[in-house]
């Protein structure tokens, strides 16, 4: 009884998945797992649960679809919405923080880590009839936890008499993790592998490789567009500072008018397209890099016979480049947050360019798309450029599989992506661009074969992509610190984390160094006998009284057992919004300076501006000025909005989980007094105990030394090399003695890499046994 819109009709059927709608239901039937692998684009996410809906998956319970990601939560719950001519109210979506979920919701698409909390209420997963995993190939922490569970749950629900289907999808073939794991499954589950409507995509590899990657893509991209026929352009770059620049240059370089019309300049193009543009041999021809001009000849050659067919290819062609030159300069450079701030736009002049931007008239619709950008602005990608103009999304890796966005032709690959890296000895981390890997590569290639024939530009050599580019990173759980996973595991009554069916098991020493610090903050139990103990890797340590009222926190520990303590001395208010803030990244962009402070409110240090400037902010959004507030501040008006959300959210669920608690949100909080704001550096000890640092005294200096480079240098832990106060932290102006920090990253490349502590809070010698007991 769906009626859906002719015009979605036609659409869908050009998807080769709607052929396979039999084999695949049959599949589901008759198997409680399955595995549906298909290349992004080819209708897994937006087809498969209209099958289930159309077979009736939803009509005693709903059909879960669970996501990686918040963007692709929000675009794929409206999209199948819309496919199926029903509203949000029976198909929603549900994620941190936001959702539209009714009573009458048939189809719930959610953020993996939503599910992964109903599975801690309702372990069985009652209220679904089957359960999609998608972007299983992503390997996200929350959705390799869920398949765990899931292989465990669906036996379970087969036993009770009351099934549970799950189905599992990637966008790549490679599966074996999933299908070769017998702890997993003791039986492979069934795979059924999607045909795509695939073109065949052109890869061209840059002859070098060099470091400026931003200033090859924007070379690459005026380059497409100034020579190259109609399509959008999809570039892709590592971060959100590096998409804003790009936008804003290109945006600069090919302007859209609206006061101009442009459908007169497609004529012409259209007709240029055909003769004169393309067999007029461009005037400057990069010497080191003319992958396009080859692409030119190529085009003309194909024009001469006559026509152009689009063959439809399996998959791209990884062996179809320019014969590749010996690479002088692979390199990879180190790069943090900070660093990108010091693009400037002489950085990417390039005179030679000039004529071909200044004769070019068409302009070029320039997009950003990454994962902080609002969901309204993100949804901009999927409606057609005016006419006239060119589609160009410039984009993070969250284009890489989860959306699909239409008419892309031209795909530039800086084949960089920003990784967080941890060191797992010293628990800090650092974000590092880093190469993106080999599947990564073919998968963003492949987003320009969607819609017919395209072009790969990747700006690197193909000696660097064979040799450089490993052929896969690590899922992220094997990459990460385990405290929250065995907190929560444990609460799940999962004792012997160790044993968990992980598709791919973290090392053990993790997971032990993540109850080792979970002990120090006395989540979990500590044994009293020592010397009855068994050895180690056998011990089973369980989560303490406090560890349970954590874990309720849908918060990382440290933070849960901030918020567990504080109802104590009636600071709860603070603490709420402080933890909001803290677990909210990138706020403020700005100094210190302008939240000044003293007395105990100064040693709070970093929390206690940002406590403030989160007060503050509710203030203005009281008055109504909230973004003028955030802009003149340097506050991230998105990060300020999310805060709010993350304060309501948390305390409604200590309101209805602690007995005799009754929070209120004050609009007009007042800054902590003297005695409170020293309090609260209590609370920030008791979840930060095992990030603790002592200033390094000047006579500790070695001789010959430079002291003022330990102006601001502390010892942290068993590590060696000093740590360095944040260049904005507000304690810079006290330098106390001893602090805890919130997190320990590595900044700064080659021989100005230094370590650094960020958000960073006074502490007294004297709290210490009292709060970090071992
Ligand atoms: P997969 O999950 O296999 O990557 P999707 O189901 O997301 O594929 O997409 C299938 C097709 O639906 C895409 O090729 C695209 O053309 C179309 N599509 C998906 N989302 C949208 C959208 N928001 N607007 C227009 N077309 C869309
Ligand atoms: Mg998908």
């Amino acid at each position: 009884d769906v009626k859906r819109d002719p015009k979605i009709q036609v659409a869908r059927l050009k998807l080769p998945i709607l052929g396979e709608e039999q084999r695949i239901m049959e599949l589901v039937n008759e198997n409680e797992f399955l595995i549906v692998a298909g290349e992004t684009g080819s209708g897994k996410t937006t087809q498969i649960p209209q099958f289930l809906y159309e077979a009736g998956y939803a009509e005693r319970k709903m059909i879960a679809v669970t996501e990686p990601r918040r963007v692709a939560t929000v675009a794929m719950s409206a999209r199948v919405a819309y496919e199926l001519g029903l509203t949000s109210k029976e198909v929603s979506y549900l994620m941190r923080f936001e959702g539209n979920v009714t009573k009458d919701t048939k189809i719930k698409f959610m953020t993996d880590g939503v599910l992964l909390k109903e599975i801690q209420t309702d372990f069985l997963l009652s209220k679904y009839s089957v359960v999609i995993i998608d972007e299983a190939h992503e390997r996200s922490v929350y959705t390799d936890i869920l398949l765990g569970l899931l292989s465990r749950i669906v036996p379970i629900r087969r036993k009770r008499g009351n099934p549970l289907r799950l189905i599992i999808m990637s966008a790549t073939l490679r599966v074996e993790d999933f299908t070769e794991n017998k702890r997993l499954f003791k039986e492979a589950p069934p795979l059924i592998k999607i045909d795509s409507r695939q073109f065949p995509v052109t890869i061209h590899f840059n002859k070098h490789t060099y470091s400026d990657y931003l200033k090859e893509a924007y070379k690459k991209t005026v380059k497409i567009h100034t020579r190259l026929p109609e399509g959008g352009i999809l570039i892709f770059v590592t971060g959100q500072q590096e998409v804003r620049y790009l936008v804003r240059k290109l945006k600069a370089s090919f302007p859209y008018r609206k006061d101009v019309d442009y459908t007169k300049l497609i004529t012409r193009k259209a007709v240029n397209e055909n003769d004169a543009a393309l067999d007029s041999e461009p005037e400057d021809i990069d010497s080191d890099d003319d992958e396009v001009e080859k692409e030119m000849k190529r085009a003309r050659k194909a024009r001469r016979k006559a026509k152009l067919k689009a063959k439809a290819l399996p998959k791209i062609n990884l062996d179809d480049y320019d014969m590749p030159e010996d690479d002088g300069q692979a390199d990879l450079v180190g790069s943090d947050d900070d660093s990108e701030g010091h693009l400037s736009d002489s950085d990417v002049e390039d005179d030679t360019l000039t004529p071909a931007i200044k004769s070019c008239r068409q302009p070029l619709w320039v997009l950003p798309l990454y994962s902080m950008l609002s969901s309204s602005k993100q949804a901009r990608v999927f409606e057609p450029p005016p006419t006239g103009a060119r589609l160009c999304v410039v984009s993070t890796d969250v284009a890489e599989t989860s959306l699909t966005i239409p008419s892309i032709k031209y795909v530039v690959d800086t084949g960089k992506k920003k990784m967080r890296v941890y060191d797992h000895v010293t628990g800090a981390s650092a974000w590092r661009v880093v190469w993106v890997s080999q599947a990564g590569a073919a998968q963003r290639a492949g987003r320009a074969g969607r819609t017919g024939a395209g072009h790969a530009y990747r700006l690197y050599s193909a000696p660097v992509f064979a040799n450089d580019l490993p052929a896969h990173h690590a899922p992220d759980l094997c990459r990460r610190p385990a405290d929250d996973i065995v907190l929560l595991m444990k609460c799940m009554s999962i004792d012997k984390v160790v044993n968990f069916p992980f598709p791919t098991a973290p090392d053990r020493m993790q997971l032990r160094l993540a109850e080792k610090r979970l002990q120090v903050l006395g989540i979990l139990e500590t044994p009293e006998n020592k010397e009855g103990r068994r050895k180690d890797d056998e011990e089973v340590l369980k989560v303490t009284p406090l560890g349970k009222a954590v874990s309720a926190f849908p918060l990382l520990p440290r933070y849960g057992k901030m918020l567990a303590l504080s109802h104590q001395q009636n600071l709860l208010p603070y603490t709420i919004a402080l933890v909001s803030a803290l677990t909210v990244p990138e706020v403020m962009s700005g100094k210190a300076e302008c939240w000044p402070a003293a007395g105990q409110t100064l040693l709070l240090g970093d929390p206690g501006v940002l406590l403030r400037a989160v007060g503050a902010a509710e203030y203005a959004h009281l008055k109504g000025e909230e973004e003028l507030f955030c802009a003149k501040h340097g506050l991230r008006e998105k990060a300020i909005k999310e805060i709010r959300k993350l304060r309501k959210q948390l305390t409604t669920e200590i309101n209805l989980s602690v007995p005799g608690v009754d929070v209120k949100i004050d609009p007009e909080m007042k800054p902590p007094d003297e005695n409170q704001a020293r309090l609260l550096r209590q609370l920030v000890l008791s979840g930060l105990g095992d990030q603790v640092g002592r200033k390094i005294g000047l006579d500790e200096v070695k001789e010959g030394e430079d002291k003022r480079k330990y102006k601001y240098a502390y010892h942290c832990g068993e590590l060696e090399e000093p740590v360095h106060l944040h260049s904005e932290s507000i304690l810079r102006k006290a330098i106390p003695e001893w602090v805890v920090y919130q997190e320990l990253y590595e900044t700064g490349a080659e021989e100005r890499r230094k370590m650094v502590m960020r958000n960073v809070t006074a502490i007294e010698p004297e709290w210490l046994p009292v709060f970090v007991p071992q």
